[in-house]
């Protein structure tokens, strides 16, 4: 039916010739002795001249956001922004639209947040929105692209599970036959269960947290971006996650230039290696800085700000954290080993502080978290003392622990939040903007 339909970016190529057009009406300047017509489709925007002779045309109610298709030639034009404007010889009107618009795609005056999103799918025509998940399509591309090019290799995690894959807290529960089930909060064990066999895989899946606050950096139901390694230490997996980053935010720049600009934003690439900073040295920091933390705290979405303030760095990791705040699996170091005993003493001259911290690390990314990793725990006897150490019941974790009976290799890995990176790389102030159908505490719709 469209079959020779010409996209806007194409008409400079086709001047003179007979062409078709589809998309929608972005407005119309109805003069006395003309009537503009700003056609738009996925690729831009051309304005259509009609003249008063041709009166039919000149009269046709048209509305914004109407979609149309014209016959006609485009043709160069000095006064046109684009170069070209284009003269019809047929203008059909495919579907109309409700007028007045609910939100102003226009954005001269910008719509509030809640009202674009009930408008999700008129609000997607916007040029921010628009720019917004074109620079996220690039980001998840480049993601894909990265690992896939390094021989990782992908996998499909389920959305339901039989029970809790980071603890108790935040599960969304949901009867299942005869059963409880529960949505997963993490592709946690599958993906280790898959790089034990695989070796190299990646994920970008939807987890469902059931936090209860509503905060302009959390969601109830995210998008996350994962990967896990065999044969890998938290060091290997940080080099992973440093190259993909920067691969993502590359090509980001270079596929999206012009949303990012229109963002207002004016990405920088961090230089390799980032730095790795140790959560003690982090602490001391803001202690430096009279913030109230200690040891075992976690960093609070304002200390974030700041240490990224007085790291100096765009983008870092933080590694080396207490294991009491991270997940039972994290590989606690092992001082009686003499590689562990080494790093100890050469990073905090004291061996004994390796009973306290565990392989795992952030990476911090224009001032917020937006991934997360460690080393995991491969041997059973090591992972049962762990999650007693944690206060639970190591039977309740069974189903977890005998997949790492049979032969698993030593593993690590990490996760990125698609909305959470989306956000801080379009420089936006709330993570609703960058997710297309959000879901919060109060939004379970469109
Ligand atoms: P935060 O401390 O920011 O609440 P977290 O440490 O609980 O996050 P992880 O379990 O480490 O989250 O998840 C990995 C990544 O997924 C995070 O670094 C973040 O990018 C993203 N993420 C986690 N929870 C949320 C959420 N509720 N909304 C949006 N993104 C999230
Ligand atoms: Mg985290």
């Amino acid at each position: 039916m469209f079959d020779s339909r010409k996209y806007v970016e194409e008409v400079k190529e086709h001047v003179d010739e007979t062409i078709t057009l589809a998309g929608w009406v972005a407005r119309t300047r109805d003069l006395k002795k003309i009537r503009f017509i700003v056609l738009r489709d996925r690729t831009g925007e051309i304005q259509i001249v009609v003249k008063p002779d041709n009166k039919e045309m000149f009269e046709l109610p048209l509305g914004r956001e109407d979609v149309i298709t014209v016959t006609g030639k485009a043709v160069t034009s000095d006064v046109a922004k684009a170069g070209v404007e284009f003269i019809p010889d047929t203008l059909d009107v495919i579907n109309k639209s409700i007028q007045p618009l609910p939100v102003d795609i226009l954005e001269n005056k910008k719509s509030d947040l809640d009202t674009r999103l009930n408008f999700r799918f008129l609000d997607f025509r916007s040029p921010s929105s628009n720019a917004i998940f074109r620079v996220q399509n690039a980001l998840s591309t480049a993601f894909r692209e990265y690992l896939s090019g390094n021989d990782f290799m992908e996998f499909q995690p389920p959305g339901i599970i039989g029970s809790a894959s980071e603890g108790g807290a935040d599960l969304f529960t949901l009867p299942y036959f005869e059963k409880q089930a529960f949505l997963a909060q993490s592709p946690q064990l599958y993906k280790q269960m898959c790089a034990i066999s695989f070796e190299k895989v990646y994920t970008i899946t939807p987890i469902w947290r059931a936090e209860k606050y509503n905060t302009p950096v959390h969601l109830n139901e995210i998008r996350q971006m994962d990967i896990e390694q065999a044969f890998a230490d938290d060091e290997n997996v940080m080099d992973v996650l440093q190259n993909t980053l920067i691969h993502m935010l590359e090509q980001a720049k270079e596929k999206t230039g012009e949303q990012l600009e229109f963002l207002g934003r004016d990405l920088e690439i961090p230089e390799k290696p980032l730095r790795r900073v140790t959560y003690i040295e982090a602490i001391e920091m803001l202690q430096g800085e009279g913030e109230t933390i200690m040891w075992g705290d976690d960093f609070t979405k304002t200390q974030e700000k700041l240490l990224t303030k007085l790291v100096g760095k765009e983008a870092f990791f933080l590694k080396d954290w207490p294991g009491e705040q991270k997940t039972f699996y994290a590989m606690p170091y092992d001082k009686e080993n003499e590689v562990d005993a080494k790093y100890l003493e050469e990073t905090y001259g004291n061996v004994e502080i390796g009973d306290k911290i565990v392989r795992a690390f952030d990476c911090l990314y224009a001032g917020i978290e937006i991934s997360s990793g460690t080393m995991r725990i491969h041997k059973v006897d090591l992972l049962k003392e762990r999650i007693k150490y944690k206060g639970l019941n190591p039977d309740n974790f069974d189903y977890y622990t005998k997949a790492f009976l049979y032969g698993a290799p030593p593993h690590a890995g990490w996760s990125i939040g698609l909305e959470r990176i989306t956000m801080t790389v379009c420089g936006l102030d709330n993570i609703r903007e960058a997710c297309m159908f959000p879901r919060d505490r109060d939004r379970l719709v469109p």
